[in-house]
């Protein structure tokens, strides 16, 4: 079984460390492969990081205009291997072809943003500020940036960072999840076709010891972190005392507010996507939907029709649903469902002994919903990251806004109407990051900042677009007087 490299100094080398965890296919529970783990990975990590400060130290001089031609290169390798990448994600992470194709689609975006820094990182400047004196502001790069990945986006994540951290004049280090590091590999393939100095871009294996790493290596400069809240805390906290820039997105319950008014179909649907799409594990994903003024149930009734439909299995086969990532994963999951059902909650539909012929060993969970559940339980308040609904009726938009906000993540919050009037208190009130109106997945394109808010966000700037290009520089101000020699009036 292979043991995978890490790509360091500009080529493929085996890690440091003799110890090893498998990496397995979610659905069938087969292992791809072997990945680097315990505390001799810290010796890879200094090893790159000490290749990529040389190699920043060059890069940071080629001009802007010339840095960005490698995101071009980059672009056209990703929409070239785009199929191979989608088949690889699958195969590692569980989830259907279509949700893989998208997620690279959504990198292949940022890189294509990231491609306008000639213009996003200009800076400013006044002439005369003071008689015969200019001020300026300008922007530089940091040095060398790392980021650490989690499990459920294997290609997409270190998008909203890495091609910004590049062609603001950076170099980056990239740490994927440990569950899902093949993605990557291929990724690095492509990086390593690039026009790039040696070190520039790297790839580390490892757990938590290489991330510890990381946080502890007076280079690095700046980490961003994806993944679980208490981890992303821990990350905002240790990384910051150690005098870097960190920006640390965490985990989320997203609540989905549906209003008599809305459109019940189009709504069932969206709904749907939003919860069960990717088994549930998005950060993005629905996980208590809130229905205002359904006395007679006819919501519920779409929506569990809807949901009745959606099919589960291995993800290159035509299915609506993969599996969730590990038998510990799905273990939590059912727990939390009984957990549910045992403090009082009606199962409207249970997904739990799913079996998915010629997959017996995959860790399959079908679509599941609970309704009637108790608002100060369990269900309600944690991250399932599972395909669970929690199906909960309010009286009124106040009181689901009250709830809406009483909740401790702040990733997203979203309402279904057709008031105008309705959706803008919303969008006003509702205490989230990232707020979808008749949206199930208010992911913000490359364009925007992925604003997470309260203990699903530690940090200032966000990942993607501006807040990125802003991220991964640092700004200086030059005031400068060049007296006028041939008047000599100054
Ligand atoms: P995780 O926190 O377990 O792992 C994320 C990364 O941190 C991995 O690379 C892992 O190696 C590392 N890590 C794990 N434990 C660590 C520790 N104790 N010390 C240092 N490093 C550690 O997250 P996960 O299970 O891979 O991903 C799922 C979580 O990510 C969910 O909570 C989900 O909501 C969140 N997520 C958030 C966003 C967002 O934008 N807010 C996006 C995707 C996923």
């Amino acid at each position: 079984m292979d043991i995978l490299k890490n790509y360091i100094d500009g080529q493929w080398s085996a890690s440091a460390s003799k110890e090893t965890i498998p990496v397995y296919n979610p659905a069938d529970q087969n292992i791809l492969a072997q990945v680097p783990s315990g505390s001799d990975t810290v010796k890879d990590v200094d090893r790159a990081v000490i290749k990529a400060q040389n190699a920043y130290k060059e890069w940071s001089k080629v001009p802007v205009m010339k840095r960005v031609q490698v995101l071009y290169q980059l672009k056209a390798l990703l929409e070239e291997h785009k199929e191979e990448l989608a088949v690889i994600i699958t195969n590692e992470s569980g989830k259907t072809k279509a949700e893989s194709l998208g997620e690279i689609q959504r990198a292949i975006e940022n890189v294509e943003v990231a491609c306008g820094t000639p213009m996003l990182m200009a800076g400013d400047i006044i002439e005369d500020i003071a008689r015969g004196i200019d001020e300026m502001m300008i922007r530089q790069p940091l040095g060398v940036a790392a980021c650490i990945t989690p499990f459920n986006f294997p290609g997409m994540i270190v998008f909203w960072f890495l091609p910004y951290a590049i062609a603001t004049g950076n170099a980056f280090i990239v740490k994927p999840s440990e569950k899902v590091p093949m993605t990557m590999m291929k990724v690095f393939e492509l990086i390593d076709a690039l026009d790039l100095p040696k070190g520039l871009i790297s790839l580390v294996h490892g757990g938590k010891e290489s991330v510890d790493g990381l946080l502890e290596h007076p280079l690095v400069k700046s980490i961003s972190f994806v993944g679980s809240t208490p981890v992303a805390r821990y990350i905002y906290s240790k990384g910051t005392a150690n005098g870097k820039r960190v920006q640390a997105q965490g985990g989320a319950k997203n609540p989905v507010v549906v209003l008599p008014d809305a459109d019940k179909e189009m709504s069932s649907r969206i709904i749907a996507d939003s919860v069960y799409g990717c088994a549930g594990q998005r950060c993005l994903a629905a996980s208590t939907i809130i229905t205002v003024g359904d006395e007679k149930g006819a919501f519920k009734e779409s929506l569990y029709e809807t949901v009745k439909q959606r099919t589960t299995g291995y993800g290159l086969n035509d299915v609506d649903m993969g599996p969730v990532i590990t038998p510990e994963s799905k273990a939590r999951i059912e727990e939390l469902i009984q957990k549910g059902v045992d403090e009082g909650a009606n199962m409207l539909l249970d997904g739990r002994k799913a079996k998915i012929e010629g997959y017996e060993k995959g860790n399959f969970i079908n679509p599941t919903i609970l309704e009637n559940v108790a608002l100060d339980k369990e269900l309600i308040k944690t991250e399932i990251f599972g395909p669970v609904m929690s199906l909960i009726s309010m009286k009124n938009i106040e009181e689901a806004l009250q709830f809406v906000n009483n909740g401790n993540y702040g990733n997203m919050a979203c309402l279904f109407t057709t008031s105008g009037a309705n959706a803008r208190k919303f969008r006003n009130e509702a205490d989230a990051g990232n707020i979808g109106i008749n949206i199930g997945v208010a992911a913000p394109m490359a364009q925007f900042p992925f604003s997470g808010w309260k203990d699903s966000f530690f940090g200032d700037l966000h990942g993607q677009g501006k807040h990125a290009i802003e991220f991964f520089t640092q700004t200086k101000v030059v005031i400068e007087r060049w007296p006028n020699i041939w008047s000599r009036k100054f």
